[in-house]
């Protein structure tokens, strides 16, 4: 009976999908009991059918509104329901004029306001004139007119794509229809679900698949921890005695409204065609005409409904259908899904334009249409999904998706990152099968991504860790109190001196100890805390270049910037102030070759700007991200470290140390320094010394150390000249 309930549904509005763990609500659970006597205010936009709207008597009303009053009923609180611009929705909760609003939850709202519980789902799309150019991904979005809801989530969350549009804003998202309607505006990218009915209207469709899928929470004034309890309680009292469901089923019509097909019209049609058939002989003809027409439109509307224009490959919400039902029909297959995305799509837009990219995208799906899996789907751009037989290895699929394409006559290979799951799903879940198995292939997706692999496969490990909430949490509120930094020596193999050092932050957290860079690095990268992380170990490593003056005045000290420190408009500004000119030679910037692979024409303008006012700039990890140095020589560097994967082996496999030593050779004649990072042995340090390897780092030569073991350390030479003379490094 669930299932078939769950079946109802698409995914993408799959309702109350209880993502936090229980832990989390639990602990929302707890609390004092309810002051009887307060009202709640909720705000909200007043033109979001069907979510809220004022309706012509100036009534609140919505699905939305039926929750939120619901929520009161059941908390006995009186609920009042202040419908207002969208903007000012949003900030009559921060200044306390409204308790509480529906909203999408992102990282940068979260700094504003605290959640509750997710209880909705929903996507974006980018919607063009019926007459106009038709854009069906972001990329395309590139330097035209894009309609856009001030502070709406699509305006922010687009600022992260780094296209270059031209943003119309206005006030609700029936404005930003009709600026497309009316031809101010190329396009607008809106939520698919309060779209879709405006645009019908008008002269505007959907012309690309649903992305960027978001949970819709409450969000409250941050530290309103009463309202926020009141909120999950009342959410979860709401999802268990089925109220909730009620209300959804009530809005069901609404919220699944998809434009009127051609079959919604039959009736009519067969009204007309009727006393046709009776008055007019030629009927008969004509029916048989009709007919055929209605069949090759509805098979039209039916391919467009089910397939990714771009790729001609089902869609997803074709894909997540179809293996619903499957899943629901046959409860003992388990069926392997994996979700893959082409890694190299950016270099390669950067190598062959825009063009080019779209090739490789629409080229994947056709080698990979014709593999023999069950199902296939392109998700949005670069993104695929695939279903593969129950027990199929992740190595056989990646074998299998190991084929190189063609953009223009050049074989690109692309590079496929997967996340796969593979597990039997538990029936008790909340959320239907297929977006589970979605879901967790999602997440193994991301840790693959993470940690540089080509796949991962899902296990509960993998969830995200309630660890990093807390970290996440605490950077926020105490900075880098318990933060320090260590410095990992750097030998220069030609003088046998210590003549740098690289800071490495390190986090005494004071309930999880010691945490390493390497799980919260990437956490604050996400959220763009790590910007003033970042400020501070530079600051503390000026103060640690200034100390260090006394013994060698020459001394470097390396620091390492994300990909986001590239992106803040400040950041060059930042270091000019707080570098004095008379040390900037003595301070170099570590930034990963993935890193500035990200945006190639940003990060070359800004390394150009840090090395002319004087900084060191250095490519992190080369030969992970699959640059050539040739190419990455155009950028103002003056030292390439060798990522350690290509240094541990070279004694033991020829093929790396040719790799060493042909980059060494190539540094050399670029005009670059290079360093061998991760040296762990005697016997490689050798190596790279014979290969005259201007700078190695490693555990042989120190660990990260603290101030005062590096002044002791670089006071005396760490190899005789006796050893420099023999290159012997025993
Ligand atoms: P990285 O920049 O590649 O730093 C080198 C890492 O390799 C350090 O790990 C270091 O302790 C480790 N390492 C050094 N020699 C050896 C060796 O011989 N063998 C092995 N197996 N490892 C060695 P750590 O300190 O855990 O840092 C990990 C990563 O965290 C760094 O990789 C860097 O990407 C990031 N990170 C560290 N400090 C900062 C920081 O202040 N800001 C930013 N943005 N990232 C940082
Ligand atoms: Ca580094
Ligand atoms: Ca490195």
């Amino acid at each position: 009976m669930k299932k078939k309930l769950v079946l109802g549904y698409s995914c993408l509005f799959a309702v109350f999908v209880v993502l936090v763990g229980c832990t989390f609500s639990a602990a929302s659970l707890e609390g004092s009991p309810d002051d009887l006597s307060k009202q709640v205010i909720f705000s909200g936009s007043v033109n979001s059918p069907p979510l809220q709207w004022l309706d012509e008597q100036g009534s609140a009303r919505g699905f939305f509104i039926d929750l939120q009053d619901n929520l009161g009923r059941n908390g006995e609180r009186e609920v009042i329901n202040s419908l207002m611009e969208w903007q000012d929705a949003m900030r009559a909760v921060e200044t306390g004029e409204a308790d509480a609003i529906a909203l999408f939850a992102s990282a940068q709202r979260s700094a504003r306001y605290d959640f509750s519980l997710p209880f909705f789902h929903l996507a974006h799309a980018i919607f063009s004139h019926t007459n106009g150019e038709q854009f069906r991904n972001l990329a395309d979005l590139e330097g035209y007119r894009v309609a856009l809801v001030e502070d709406a989530f699509a305006a922010t969350r687009l600022e992260q794509e780094n296209l270059s549009i031209l943003p119309v804003i206005v006030a609700t998202e029936l404005e930003c229809l009709i600026a497309v309607d009316q031809g101010r505006a190329d396009a607008c990218i809106e939520t698919t679900l309060v779209s879709k009915r405006n645009a019908f209207k008008l002269d505007v469709q959907q012309t690309s698949s649903p992305f960027w899928h978001q949970s819709y929470v409450f969000a409250v004034a941050k530290g309103n921890t009463e309202m926020l309890r009141w909120l999950n309680r009342q959410l979860t009292s709401l999802q268990a005695d089925g109220t909730f469901f009620s209300i959804y089923k009530k809005w069901e019509p609404e919220l699944e409204w998809s434009p009127p097909k051609f079959s919604d019209h039959l009736s009519l049609v067969a009204w007309i065609i009727l006393p046709l058939l009776v008055v007019v002989a030629i009927g008969v003809a004509m029916n048989r005409y009709l007919k055929n027409e209605l069949e090759k439109r509805t098979q039209e509307l039916r391919y467009a409904a089910e397939h990714d224009l771009m790729t001609g490959l089902h869609n997803y919400q074709y894909f997540i259908d179809k293996l619903e039902k499957t899943l629901s029909s046959q409860p003992n297959w388990t069926p392997v899904v994996a979700f893959l995305r082409l890694n190299n799509l950016k270099t390669v837009a950067s190598v062959f334009g825009r063009t080019g990219h779209e090739k490789l995208i629409k080229d994947f799906a056709r080698r990979l249409n014709k593999l023999k899996f069950i199902e296939t789907a392109h998700l949005g751009v670069g993104f695929y999904a695939l279903v593969a037989e129950p027990g199929t290895k992740p190595k056989e699929i990646f074998k299998q998706l190991s084929f190189s394409c063609k953009i223009d006559e050049v074989k690109v290979d692309p590079h496929v990152v997967m996340g796969i799951s593979s597990k039997k799903l538990e029936n008790t879940m909340t959320q239907s099968l297929s977006d589970e198995c979605v879901r967790r292939a999602i997440i193994a997706y991301a840790v693959a991504q993470r940690d540089n692999r080509s796949w991962a496969t899902y296990t509960e490990q993998l969830e995200p860790d309630s660890k990093n909430l807390i970290l996440l949490h605490d950077a926020q509120h105490q900075g880098t109190r318990d933060m320090f930094l260590v410095f990992q020596p750097k030998l220069d193999l030609v003088s046998g001196r210590i003549t740098e050092a690289e800071a490495l932050i390190r986090w005494n957290h004071p309930t999880l100890g010691i945490v390493s860079p390497a799980v919260f690095v990437p956490l604050l990268e996400s959220t763009g805390l790590i910007r003033n992380v970042t400020r501070w170990v530079i600051k503390e490593s000026i103060k640690v270049l200034n100390q260090l003056s006394s013994i060698d005045e020459n001394f470097i000290i390396s620091v390492n910037i994300s990909s986001r420190d590239l992106m803040d408009a400040e950041f060059v500004t930042f270091i000019t102030k707080n570098v004095d000119p008379a040390i900037r030679s003595r301070l170099c910037l570590e930034i990963t070759e993935t890193g500035i692979i990200d945006d190639v024409d940003h990060a070359q303008e800004v390394i150009k700007k840090l090395s002319d006012a004087g900084i060191r700039c250095a490519i992190d990890d080369f030969g992970t991200g699959h640059a050539s140095l040739v190419y990455l020589s155009r950028f103002d560097i003056t030292e390439v470290k060798l990522d350690r994967s290509y240094v541990k082996d070279i004694l033991t496999h020829k093929r790396d140390r040719e790799i060493v030593a042909s980059t060494i050779n190539l540094a050399r004649k670029l005009g670059h320094r290079l360093t061998a990072e991760g040296v762990e042995d005697k016997k490689t340090l050798r190596a790279l010394a014979e290969m005259k390897c201007d700078t190695a780092q490693g555990y042989v030569i120190a660990k990260p150390m603290s101030v005062v073991e590096l002044e002791t350390m670089i006071a005396e030479p760490y190899l005789s000249t006796e050893h420099l003379g023999k290159t012997s490094l025993v």
